[in-house]
């Protein structure tokens, strides 16, 4: 249902036209169209424009969930709405049309090209990405419940011994996505990770058939979907009494998760909150281990902007919510990874996924 901060969120982007020197933004990227409008159908365009007439467009398919959606504009009913709304733009004769250049194909960018003759064609620069970077009271809220979901998910496989050896990962995994569901999650916030044993030590692994078994390290990185908004958290547990070794790596991700926590502050710059948490695991000897970015945004996408790591760039702001998720992967053995989801605050992060990040034996 589209609400005021729906409205906000146009009048912010409408606040950057002249900035990005275009006089009206085309937004074709879906996930954008919800973020500006909070319609979730699977085809949509909107135009937000300098003096506030902003159109919506969806196809017929869409046509009563539209109403509910979106009461507030003008709405459009065509099957291409990007192309309708260009044509639109042309009988109005706009200068300079911003377009999403990120996300417009090569045909579809020909296209506008060839329906708005007399326009230029602007790049946007992922300007509603970057508005989204930065959420609002009402995403966060979201994104607090869909991690407290996650979190109680996890406490109930735990309590009722569903992570145990002589279990698949496939088992423990499809458990695991019930019990989000249980607790309210509208679906999963993406395949979820169950990786045992040697499998812990690849970072993307994918759920298989192998059996756990007692001195495995379990790592679990998972998350729930609501309101479109999504949780990711990562923990890893180890099946019976941890091996020094387990001990070890688990104490150095553990407290360099810890520094890059500590290092989301408003103002810092990403590289340096990275270099917070991989200094430590560097000075531990790991270094080499540690082969990803820190953390990410997350929001209406899983993986969104900022990115922090020492691949990014820029600083943190307040209400940019983000996770950090160090690990140390020692391939054959095992590896481990603890991830939250964190929101910058002025008086330091909060913090939305509350499991326990100590070293857990089952
Ligand atoms: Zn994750
Ligand atoms: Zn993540």
């Amino acid at each position: 249902m589209a609400t005021d901060f729906n409205a906000v969120r146009r009048d912010r982007l409408r606040a950057q036209l002249d900035g990005l020197e275009v006089d009206a933004a085309l937004v074709t990227r879906l996930v954008n169209v919800r973020y500006l409008t909070g319609f979730t159908g699977s085809n949509a365009a909107l135009v937000v424009y300098a003096d506030g007439t902003d159109v919506f467009c969806t196809d017929g398919r869409y046509r009563t969930q539209a109403t509910n959606q979106v009461p507030d504009l003008e709405r459009v009913i065509e099957r291409n709405c990007a192309k309708a709304m260009a044509e639109r733009l042309e009988t109005e004769k706009l200068a300079r049309i911003g377009y999403e250049s990120h996300s417009v194909t090569v045909d579809g960018l020909d296209e506008l090209s060839a329906t708005a003759p007399s326009a230029e064609l602007r790049s946007l620069h992922q300007a509603v990405e970057g508005l989204r970077a930065v959420k609002d009271e009402e995403e966060i809220a979201l994104l607090r419940q869909a991690c407290a979901i996650a979190d109680r998910a996890l406490a109930d496989l735990i309590e009722r011994g569903g992570i145990r050896a002589g279990r698949s990962e496939f088992e423990v995994g499809r458990e695991l996505d019930g019990l989000m569901l249980t607790h309210g999650a509208e679906e999963r916030a993406f395949e979820t990770i169950v990786a045992g044993g040697p499998n812990s030590a690849v970072p993307h692994h994918r759920p298989t058939a192998r059996i756990l078994e007692r001195g495995d390290l379990v790592k679990f990185d998972f998350g729930a979907q609501l309101g479109g908004y999504h949780s990711d958290m990562t923990r890893t547990l180890v099946l019976g009494e941890p091996a020094d070794w387990q001990r070890e790596v688990y104490a150095v991700v553990q407290e360099a998760q810890r520094r890059g926590r500590e290092g989301l502050r408003i103002g810092a710059d990403v590289r340096d909150v990275d270099a917070a948490a991989r200094d430590h695991v560097k000075e531990a000897g790991y270094g080499d281990e540690f082969g990803h970015g820190l953390g990410h945004g997350v929001g209406l996408e899983v993986h969104e902007a900022p990115t922090v790591s020492y691949l990014g760039a820029g600083t943190l702001a307040e209400r940019m919510t983000v996770t950090v998720e160090p690990g140390v992967y020692l391939e054959g053995r095992g590896g481990v990874r603890i991830e939250d989801t964190l929101v910058v605050r002025a008086d330091g992060p909060e913090l939305l996924t509350m499991t326990s990040r100590d070293l857990t034996a089952l």
